[in-house]
């Protein structure tokens, strides 16, 4: 009985501390009601990306891919993808051919990009990535073939053709010289040249290679979803619809970049105290404000931030700070997936605390994992938004009542968090009822997407030489 007691005594004060945590993090736990404001905001935000008379001054780029159908299935050949910008380097060979029905055939390697050359000067960069290329032509013994290559770079370019990428800014991690403002195409063919014979046939934002990705199984899928190191989404949009774009039949894949949103203020209302440190000691402050408070490069510093704060009030850990505690990067979104695991997560927070020397009891346990779960779901809730915004543009440029339609997905975080998946997709369908959307995972990244893409590109080259 007295067990019984105390146990209940214990629930209650357990629950209380969940309360004081939920009135502590008000600002991050996003109303339906806001959850609809920020997806009518959003729309906006698009419309005016895509108006010739908004779109230089708009934060929403919503970039012309030059993209104009997912693959026909009578593409073939043999192909290189470079995949450049997210978790990793990855260089994949694909060879696409026709049996019975379309086969893919791929071989991959990961390559490291240490942080001195993401830093460092853009023709160091693109010499890298250039190496790379020597080494995997190399083990692959092909050394001497001419293959076309796709290239998935994951940054925000401005293109007039397939084969051209403006860098308009660097984001996430990297930050080489002399980049910005210059065609990537260009650049990196520079570099191949000085060692073989390869050449670059079309570069691909990542979300535009999923969306291929996913397109080859899939027809229906006109969406492609990173949530990963950054975040960004591509749709297929209405030429008609496209103002910096000639011509107005069919459909052209916009590259959104909203990561972006809020950059000109625009969200200010939900952002917190901790979003605008983290955006101060960042590489690039000011920019890419919606893609901080959602992708995994911030994630667990986000946390982390919260921590220290709530530590330092007494909140949590009896009061007590370590400089572990108080060390940029020490507290990583893997980490934040680790704690919601729903059956191990309170002794991975355990482990995880106890490394960073605070001596953490059962209730921080607890008290974490529910800091963890406000900040993810946060993320989930506002990816369902601007997701939500784009399911209602494709269902009104169709002119359905009821949409139903494929978003493909990649990235680390989507991926590698416990709830993350169920929670957007839940969301999601909250938001946009009269809708039916399959959710389908790209089972090979982005890469194998670029190799469709240059086989496209290669196909209509070819038709052109005929
Ligand atoms: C970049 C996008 C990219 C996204 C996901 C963002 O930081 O601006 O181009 O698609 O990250 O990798
Ligand atoms: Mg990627």
């Amino acid at each position: 009985e007295d067990g019984s007691g105390k146990g209940a005594a214990l629930i209650t004060a357990v629950a209380k501390r969940l309360h004081n945590i939920d009135k502590y993090l008000y600002a991050m736990r996003l109303s339906d009601e806001t959850l609809i404001d920020v997806m009518a905001r959003f729309r906006r935000e698009m419309k005016n990306g895509l108006s010739r008379d908004f779109n230089p001054t708009a934060a929403v780029k919503m970039l012309p891919t030059f993209v104009r159908s997912i693959p026909d299935g009578s593409e073939k050949g043999d192909f290189i993808a470079l995949d450049l910008g997210g978790s990793y380097f990855r260089i994949l060979r694909v060879k696409v051919s026709h049996e019975k029905k379309q086969t893919v055939q791929m071989e991959s390697e990961i390559y490291n990009t240490p942080e001195d050359i993401m830093h460092g000067s853009g023709t160091r960069l693109f010499d890298h990535v250039a190496e790379c290329l020597g080494d995997f032509m190399e083990k692959q013994q092909i050394k001497d073939k001419k293959l076309p290559v796709g290239f998935t770079f994951s940054f925000p370019c401005r293109q007039s053709k397939l084969d051209e990428g403006i860098l308009i800014t660097w984001t996430k991690r990297f930050k080489a010289s002399g980049v910005e403002g210059a065609d990537v195409v260009r650049l990196l063919n520079r570099a191949i040249k000085k060692r073989g014979v390869n050449y670059i046939m079309a570069v691909v934002n990542d979300t535009v290679g999923t969306m291929m990705t996913c397109g080859f199984d899939d027809q229906r899928c006109e969406v492609g979803l990173i949530i990963g190191t950054g975040t960004n989404a591509c749709y297929m949009e209405e030429m008609r619809h496209i103002d910096l774009v000639e011509g107005d039949e069919g459909r052209m894949c916009i590259n959104t970049e909203w990561g972006a949103f809020g950059d000109d203020g625009s969200l200010e209302d939900i952002r917190t105290e901790f979003d605008r440190e983290i955006d101060r000691g960042s590489l690039n402050p000011g920019k890419q404000l919606f893609e901080k408070m959602v992708s995994g490069l911030y994630m667990g510093e986000l946390v982390r931030l919260i921590l220290v704060k709530m530590a330092k009030e007494g909140l949590l850990f009896e009061g007590r700070i370590t400089p572990e505690l108080l060390t940029k990067g020490k507290f990583e979104t893997k980490h934040v997936s680790a704690i919601e695991k729903s059956k191990e997560g309170l002794n991975k927070a355990k482990e995880i605390l106890t490394r960073l020397g605070v001596e953490p009891s059962h209730e921080d346990c607890i008290a974490v994992q529910h800091v963890c779960t406000i900040v993810s779901f946060r993320s989930a809730n506002l990816v369902a938004s601007t997701l939500g915004a784009i399911l209602n543009q494709l269902r009104d440029n169709k002119g359905v009542g009821r949409l139903r339609t494929t978003v493909g997905v990649d990235g680390s975080l989507y991926k590698m968090h416990p709830q993350y998946a169920r929670r957007l997709h839940k969301t999601t369908r909250r938001l946009v009822p009269d809708s039916e959307v399959r959710f389908l995972l790209s089972e090979s990244g982005s890469g194998k997407g670029a190799a469709m893409v240059t086989a496209v590109a290669y196909r209509l080259s070819e038709q052109h030489r005929l």
